[in-house]
């Protein structure tokens, strides 16, 4: 089997748009699970020759706050037990928010590597925002654009190194 790696954060931060990036034109979907706290697909990648299967995570629905928070908590224990990998993604426009505490906890405990990646900027050189997610405790931000395709090199040669 395929090495796996796993891409989780809050909704909108840009997860799907990062995995539509990396798996690009040749996308072959291997598997589809749906349900809210479930819900996710598997793809085929490949960086420079090494082949993995990269996992978007996604659909959580907005109900109430607790709701929200626990599928949240789930989608993020559920990547961390099946991924060699995870890429935990947060939003550079927004900032570091609570739910991204909530989420950094759940990884750190699982033991699994982690490459945190600040995806929406845009803008190469203006990365004044990167520094507050230090303060999630995992390590090194790499400012990413998922649109622009910016820093995505560097951040997948890190996560090779993992898996
Ligand atoms: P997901 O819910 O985490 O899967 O997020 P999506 O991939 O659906 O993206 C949410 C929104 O953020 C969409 O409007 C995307 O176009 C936008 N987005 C994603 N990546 C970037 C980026 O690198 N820069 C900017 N400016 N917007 C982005
Ligand atoms: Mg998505």
């Amino acid at each position: 089997a395929l090495p796996i790696v796993a891409v989780v954060g809050r909704p909108n931060v840009g997860k799907s748009t990062f995995v539509n990036r990396i798996v690009g034109g040749q996308d072959a979907i291997v598997h589809e699970m749906r349900g809210v706290t479930r819900d996710r697909s598997y793809h085929e990648a490949d960086w420079n020759g090494v082949h993995f299967t990269l996992i978007d995570t996604g659909g959580i629905e907005m109900g109430n706050d607790d709701a929200f928070q626990e599928s949240i908590r789930n989608q993020a224990v559920m990547a961390t037990q099946e991924a060699d990998a995870v890429v935990f993604l947060v939003d550079g426009r927004t900032g570091a928010a609570p739910d991204d505490l909530e989420v950094a906890r759940i990884l750190k405990r699982s033991g699994k590597p982690v490459v945190l990646a600040v995806n929406k900027m845009d803008a190469p050189g203006k990365e004044d925002g990167l520094w507050e997610f230090y303060s999630l405790g995992l390590g090194d931000p790499w400012p990413i654009s998922s649109i622009h395709g910016h820093g995505t090199g560097d951040l997948l040669d890190e996560v090779v190194g993992y898996i």
